[in-house]
């Protein structure tokens, strides 16, 4: 176990497997990857574990055959080298989407809705009163989202939208996508242009990098917001800071960032972007789901089974 887990997943883990705990929560250095994978049969590894090509490259077949990732999201995981060298990985899907998809909302509600400025207000002992022009933000209810990705995730946010807040829903998407209500797939640019809201819902990784960049912002209306629960690199940092500081676009919402944890300064500076520390799938029963779906998986894998969850 590469990190500390919810006391559930352990206690299962240990019922199941003769069990390593490894102590920190910070991600594991490419010496510790390489050990691992020469000294363990499986290994429940997680974001910012960077399995790269050069990890396996030494090993032929190493002792590990299995990397039951703890996350939907595999970008940190070289999946063809892990395959070329006979890894299975697994991830976590269904277990994050609700979660996830109510981050996204909470950022977009609070970007809209200057929450962040206002809490820091009165926590800084500075508020003077209520008063008819403070804090005016965007209305949301009613008003256009533009999905970006409508997958599992994509789609559980755009449900909240329609029926939540009665919005209209655009989406872009790899592939073609029907959903069973109303919504209209559109092209980026198409999308960039209408939306009010934008929330970025597409995996990480070389397929996506900067999908969202200069471009894309300046297509954006002036009081649209930006919303990434996805992956940092997703989105390039220093145009969004720049159309931020400029004011080209109305705020962003950001759960996620491209050389986290890093936040630079230049982005934490500014009061029109709501900074959250990944916080997607932060609640325990979620972790828990999460970790009791990897375990699910090196269960099966163990018991020579196709893991359920195999990427
Ligand atoms: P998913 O079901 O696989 O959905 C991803 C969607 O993105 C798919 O519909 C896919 O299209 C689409 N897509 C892929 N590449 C695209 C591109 N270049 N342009 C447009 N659409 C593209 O995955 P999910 O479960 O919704 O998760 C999505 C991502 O969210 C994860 O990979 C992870 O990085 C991130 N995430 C973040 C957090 C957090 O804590 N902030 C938590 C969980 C997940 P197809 O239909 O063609 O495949």
């Amino acid at each position: 176990m590469t990190r500390p887990m919810p006391a559930q997943v352990v206690a299962r883990a240990e019922e199941l497997f003769d069990v390593e705990h490894r102590a920190s929560n910070t991600p594991m250095s490419a010496s510790e990857m390489r050990s691992a994978l020469a000294l363990y049969d499986g290994m429940m590894p997680t974001l910012g574990d960077r399995f790269s090509a050069e990890i396996f490259a030494e090993f032929g077949r190493p002792r590990c055959r299995m990397l039951a990732n703890f996350g939907v999201g595999v970008d940190h995981i070289d999946v063809a080298a892990a395959a070329d060298h006979g890894v299975t990985v697994t991830n976590t899907p269904g277990a994050v989407t609700d979660a996830t998809a109510d981050i996204a909302m909470t950022l977009l509600l609070m970007s809209a809705r200057r929450a962040a400025e206002g809490e820091r207000l009165v926590r800084s002992g500075q508020w003077q009163g209520w008063h008819p022009t403070q804090f005016l933000g965007l209305h949301v209810s009613g008003k256009t989202v533009g999905i970006i990705g409508m997958g599992r995730i994509g789609e559980a946010i755009a449900r909240r939208c329609h029926h939540g807040f009665g919005m209209e829903v655009l989406y872009t998407n790899r592939s073609e996508k029907a959903v069973d209500f109303p919504a209209h797939q559109v092209s980026l640019e198409e999308l960039a242009r209408r939306s009010d809201f934008i929330v970025i819902a597409v995996p990480g990784g070389p397929e996506t990098m900067y999908l969202i960049g200069a471009d894309f912002l300046a297509a954006m209306q002036e009081h649209a917001h930006l919303i990434n629960i996805a992956r940092g690199n997703v989105v390039d940092e220093t145009a969004l800071t720049e159309a931020l500081r400029e004011g080209r676009i109305g705020g962003a919402g950001l759960d996620v960032y491209e050389f986290e944890p890093e936040v630079p300064e230049a982005l934490r500076g500014l009061s029109n972007v709501t900074l959250l520390p990944h916080l997607g799938t932060a609640a325990l029963e979620v972790r828990t789901g999460m970790g009791m779906m990897a375990l699910d998986n090196l269960q099966a894998f163990f018991a020579g089974e196709t893991p359920p969850n195999r990427v």
